[in-house]
């Protein structure tokens, strides 16, 4: 199981329950990851022909991907290296716009980059991830809040406040920060999911405008479910 995701660790948990045996693969990225139950790798494989070798090396029987949404070159990798065995991709749906929310759907980061170059001065709350600071880097007109998992490593935004945190984070947590920070504008990818939602909830009640990264596209010929029952149910588990 391509991991990493709170689905990740459910599918995990299910699986330790049915007595079925996995493995979770971790990419590595986070100092301190929530780890699921059962066994455990981490780091990359080096690449689609890498992944392969280790299903191979493995003689690992089904591949479940159930990796975040944006993380779309380990998804790729897997539907490349999965011609033996199948492969069944788990994705979490995606946000949907409500009443009184004021959303900007954009296709990628530099796009919603551009779209803050552009807004009227203030402080934009940054939510993309550490990775994604460098597309807004050049931008000295707004103030970033800026909230990561861990600290970033590249180019940041000069004007930041950087906020080191974890989710999930709650509807008053939010309200309390964004009121207090005085924030103008959220950014966000639709990452989907309860965990980090009330960003979105709490930008609704404070009638702020947001800009949503939509997901990158899934390989082509690969269908994903949105549940740890739906995966269950295509393994012969449900
Ligand atoms: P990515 O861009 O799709 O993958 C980059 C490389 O990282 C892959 O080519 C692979 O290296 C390695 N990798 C990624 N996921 C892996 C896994 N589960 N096990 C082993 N190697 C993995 O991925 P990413 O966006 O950096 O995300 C990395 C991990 O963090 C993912 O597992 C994802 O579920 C989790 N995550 C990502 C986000 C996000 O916003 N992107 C948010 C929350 C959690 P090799 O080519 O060497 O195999």
């Amino acid at each position: 199981m391509l991991g990493g995701t709170a689905e990740a660790r459910a599918l995990a948990a299910a699986l330790a329950e049915r007595g079925v045996p996995f493995v979770s693969s971790l990419a590595g990225r986070v100092s301190n990851p929530a780890l699921p139950v059962g066994e455990v790798r981490v780091g990359g494989f080096g690449g689609a022909d890498g992944l392969a070798r280790y299903l191979r090396d493995d003689r690992i029987t089904h591949v479940v991907d159930a990796t975040h949404p944006f993380a779309a070159t380990i998804t790729a990798n897997a539907a490349a290296a999965c011609t033996e065995v199948p492969l069944v991709v788990l994705r979490r749906l995606g946000w949907t716009e409500r009443p009184g929310d004021q959303w900007r759907r954009v296709p990628t980061i530099e796009a919603a980059a551009a779209r803050v170059a552009g807004a009227a001065p203030g402080s934009v709350f940054l939510t993309t991830g550490r990775r994604d600071l460098a597309a807004f880097a050049d931008d000295n007109t707004h103030h970033y809040l800026v909230r990561t998992v861990d600290p970033p490593a590249g180019p940041t935004p000069a004007r930041m406040t950087l906020l080191l945190d974890r989710g999930p984070y709650t509807l008053e947590g939010e309200l309390a920060l964004m009121r207090e920070q005085d924030v103008h504008l959220l950014v966000t990818k639709d990452s989907g999911g309860p965990l980090t939602v009330a960003k979105l909830d709490a930008a609704r009640e404070l009638e702020l405008p947001v800009i949503v990264v939509d997901r990158p596209p899934l390989p082509s010929g690969v269908n994903a479910v949105a549940s740890v029952e739906a995966v269950l149910s295509q393994l012969g588990l449900g």
